[in-house]
């Protein structure tokens, strides 16, 4: 199963933060070619050998290695560690500016392959979206082709969010975003349901919409204990990361049993195979999310802005969703970064 990306429209602000960044002995990269330049970062147990084939336009391997190292963290943040044991990232060159097409493959235990234009500044990095969204279908298991909408609308939605809990990106932004875009996996005229629609609205917004009802509906019946994030920590952490090729309705199930409720696998029956609506105008309400056109207004008297913050900045952590290994934790309550390991560089040959 491959993930090709072909959206955008995105248009982000500014994030910054600083990292701890030590040097670990070098570790050669058997596949690099003359010209690239290898890397190796170390997240918690994972590790991630990154390879940037320079071509004609060089890249900068600092910020190289600082955007991977963001969007690394921004998914262990979310899901409470990385997710494979091995990522291998080919960064290529083009001339020009900004992150392009990045696709995701499970070969090798975990494959990116992304480009990046020379022109690119730290600010530009700092603000790319796509290498988390890439990285975070890793996380969730390989599906048949019908079912690219649950792939492509966890890593749309899960994507803003992970990064907002690692401190690379903000809360207004995202539901900025969010107003504006998530109307664009509304079912239009025709539409059969999620299984039977493969429009590039319906697949990657229309799943966004999908993880978003979900993420709600879990909330408020576990009385905002639980989020979309213990669902999907729970399949991860069963084994269904991208390597393996499991069924929809089976992963779902297990999801709402690590979440303690009945809403996944409940919601994919009622959205697969019809156009289901979704009264967004009321959500953002019921939510405290007031938009004035271009700029959102949190009301913290909203019925549901508990609910809001908990999307926001993670279900604070009891003792029953401490089954991750302590060294591989993340605190979910805070914007709390965390150690990432860069190997030195290396030009093989
Ligand atoms: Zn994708």
């Amino acid at each position: 199963m491959v993930r090709m990306e072909s959206i955008l429209g995105f248009q982000r602000g500014f994030v910054q933060l600083a990292f701890l960044v030590l040097v670990l002995p070098l570790v050669p990269f058997p596949a690099a070619k003359a010209a690239d330049v290898t890397s190796t970062l170390v997240i918690g147990g994972s590790r991630i050998d990154v390879t940037i084939e320079t071509a004609d336009a060089p890249l900068s391997q600092p910020d190289v290695i600082k955007w991977v190292q963001f969007a690394a963290e921004s998914v262990a943040a979310y899901y409470g560690r990385f997710p494979v044991p091995h990522l291998t990232l080919r960064v290529v060159s083009f001339d020009g500016s900004g992150v392009r097409h990045g696709t995701t493959w499970a070969k090798d235990g975990g494959l990116i392959v992304i480009h990046a234009g020379s022109k690119t500044t730290p600010a530009d990095f700092a603000e790319d979206w796509m290498l988390t969204h890439e990285m975070i279908h890793l996380a969730f298991p390989s599906m048949a082709d019908e079912h690219h909408w649950i792939e492509e609308g966890l890593s749309v939605y899960v994507e803003p969010i992970a990064r907002i809990r690692a401190g690379h990106w903000t809360a207004p932004q995202m539901w900025s975003d969010l107003v504006r875009d998530m109307p664009k996996g509304l079912p239009k005229e025709g539409d059969a349901g999620l299984d039977h629609t493969h429009t590039w609205g319906r697949t990657y917004w229309g799943g966004a919409l999908f993880s978003f009802v979900a993420d709600v509906e879990i909330r408020k019946q576990t009385k905002n204990t639980k989020g979309l994030e213990d669902a999907l920590r729970g399949i991860l952490n069963a084994g269904g990361d991208i390597r393996k090729d499991w069924d929809l309705e089976k992963t779902l199930k297990m999801g709402d049993d690590a979440a303690g409720a009945e809403v996944l696998l409940k919601l994919y029956t009622e959205w697969k195979d019809k156009p289901v609506e979704v009264d967004l105008a009321a959500m953002w309400k019921q939510l405290g999310v007031e938009s004035d056109g271009g700029t959102v207004h949190m009301n913290e008297n909203a019925p549901l802005a508990a609910i809001r913050r908990a999307i926001e900045s993670g279900t604070p952590v009891t003792k029953a969703s401490d089954s991750v290994p302590p060294s591989n934790r993340v605190a979910a309550t805070t914007a709390q970064p965390l150690a990432v390991y860069a190997g030195r560089s290396a030009r093989s040959n």
